[in-house]
């Protein structure tokens, strides 16, 4: 290297203060000045970001740079020295609140008339800000990553077709088990429409009315469907669509999931077709001993033999139990294979009314029934079936009430409805029991009606007919008061 002209070197070292002084006026970022080998900071003018340094220092590295950075920032140094070229480098500092801070620097080499440096002008501004902002956002986008990972872990190992539709009915999204149903590729299926991946026009209508109802109700869609499967066959599967919502509060996409539940309902066939064979079967028996019994009881009743009439009587109360039951499981059967008619025909509600006031009065001693007074109310509907509904909401309370209690009656007239209410003075039902009662097979758990007979079906059935006769069935109670159930039916328009 050559000796360095020491009158030429001060001289340019003053005019390099002289320049350095008039950037520390003209700008408000951190300036620096470095000796050539930067191994003494001259001076550091930290605006509000930086500890000034006020005397020339050794240890600035320490000071300044992060420790993390540091031997990035040194090699950069080794770098612009070697090549007397501008050092150029974001990087962490240590802030003058004593916090981590991050920084652009960029320092220029002051060279003297040979050529050789004089020394280092830096200039360096405040980019924590940004920094963060990028950092934040580098977090978003790893985390968005991972959710997506999950997301695509979850859906491309479930058995169950997951799918995403965009507002113009087009898949945005298909998880393989449903790519594999199509036998298509992701590029050949997505941004197409159902028809366009072979579903068959009815089907595609049918999904496609079900969107624009989610767009305009943002409501969720369950239904069944049964379709031909190329190589498995007839298949019945449950699906459940959802809106996806934005920020805005608007319907952005529907999500939907399909189970394929085949199995499921050829499991339940099976049950039914088994239900209902032993209730045929335990039938057929029974009627023959009914029979049986009323001409023994017939008998016993004309041969002045009281004691066989009364025990006679008894069994026969509880063949009639038994046939109940037995209906009950047959009903239920049918039901499920959609075997069960609903024959509508007028009829005038309070003489059906009678009817069932009548029977309870020669068979029900155990409590006191008592029918309101109520007007004439004509329905459309099917007469046994609504006469069963009353029969088994009577029961019930006779079943779940003490000997002795009060059971009240009453059909109102409410608008276009009439209202009927079954209310005893029992046990009552917990809240969390009252809206389950109308399941298949749901009965209380509680040890207080253990004891009692039942299959929780008789409910189920209620609701079922009244249902299907487009009115509605609920109950409500106060436990250890007692309940009421109600059901409303639409009346007939008076001509
Ligand atoms: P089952 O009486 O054969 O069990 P239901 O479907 O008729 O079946 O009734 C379902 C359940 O609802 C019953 O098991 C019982 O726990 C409850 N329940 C029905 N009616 C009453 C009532 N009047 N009071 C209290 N609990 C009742």
């Amino acid at each position: 290297m050559a000796p360095i002209n020491p009158i030429d070197h001060n001289q340019g070292l003053s005019e390099s203060e002289a320049r350095y002084r008039a950037l520390v006026t003209a700008t408000s970022d951190v300036v620096y000045r470095m000796n050539p080998d930067w191994s003494v900071m001259r001076q550091l003018e930290g605006g509000d970001f930086l500890t000034d340094t006020g005397k020339p220092i050794a240890d600035w590295m320490a000071k300044y740079i992060h420790p993390v950075d540091q031997e990035r920032v040194k090699a950069a140094i080794a770098g612009a020295i070697r090549t007397k070229s501008m050092f150029q480098l974001e990087h962490r500092v240590l802030t003058a609140d004593g916090e981590l801070g991050w920084t652009s620097s960029k320092a220029v080499p002051i060279l003297d008339d040979k050529g050789e440096i004089i020394e280092w002008f830096g200039a360096a501004n405040n980019i924590s800000d940004r920094k963060q902002m990028e950092e934040a956002l580098q977090q978003a986008k790893e985390e968005a990553e991972q959710q997506k990972r999950l997301y695509e872990a979850v859906a491309s190992n479930t058995p169950d077709l997951v799918y995403i539709f965009g507002l113009d009915y087009s898949f945005t999204y298909a998880n393989p088990a449903l790519l594999n149903m199509w036998g298509k590729t992701r590029e050949e299926a997505i941004g197409k429409r159902l028809l366009e991946n072979g579903y068959e026009p009815w089907h595609a209508e049918m999904h496609e009315r079900e969107i624009d109802h989610i767009v305009n109700t943002k409501e969720t869609v369950r239904g069944e469907v049964a379709f031909p499967h190329a190589t498995l066959g007839r298949r019945v599967y449950d699906y459940i669509l959802v809106p996806v919502i934005n920020e805005q509060g608007e319907v952005e996409s529907i999500a939907g999931t399909t189970r394929d539940i085949s199995e499921i309902k050829a499991n339940e066939q099976r049950k039914n077709d088994f239900i209902s064979m032993v209730s045929h079967e335990l039938k057929t028996p029974l009627t023959s001993v009914i029979s049986y019994v009323q001409i023994t009881q017939k008998r016993a009743a004309e041969n002045n033999d009281q004691v066989s009439a009364d025990m006679l009587t008894r069994a026969g109360k509880q063949l009639n139990k038994m046939t109940n039951m037995i209906n009950g499981f047959l009903n239920v059967s049918r039901l499920e294979s959609g075997h069960i008619q609903i024959d509508h025909k007028p009829f005038n509600l309070a003489l059906l009314v009678q009817e069932i006031k009548e029977e309870a009065m020669a068979t029900i001693y155990s409590h006191k029934v008592l029918f309101w007074p109520m007007d004439e109310i004509w329905v459309n509907a099917d007469r046994e079936k609504i006469g069963q509904v009353f029969n088994n909401l009577l029961s019930n309370a006779v079943k779940y009430s003490s000997t002795g209690s009060q059971i009240n009656i009453a059909c109102i007239a409410m608008g276009n409805d009439v209202q009927v209410s079954v209310t005893d003075e029992g046990m009552g039902i917990n809240p969390p029991d009252l809206p389950r009662l109308f399941e298949r097979y749901y009965r209380v758990k509680e040890a207080e009606i253990s004891h009692i007979a039942g299959f929780g079906i008789g409910l189920y059935l209620c609701a079922e007919i009244i249902k299907r006769h487009g009115g509605t069935i609920w109950a409500e109670s106060e436990p250890g008061k007692g309940s009421t159930f109600y059901f409303k039916l639409p009346v007939m328009e008076k001509a």
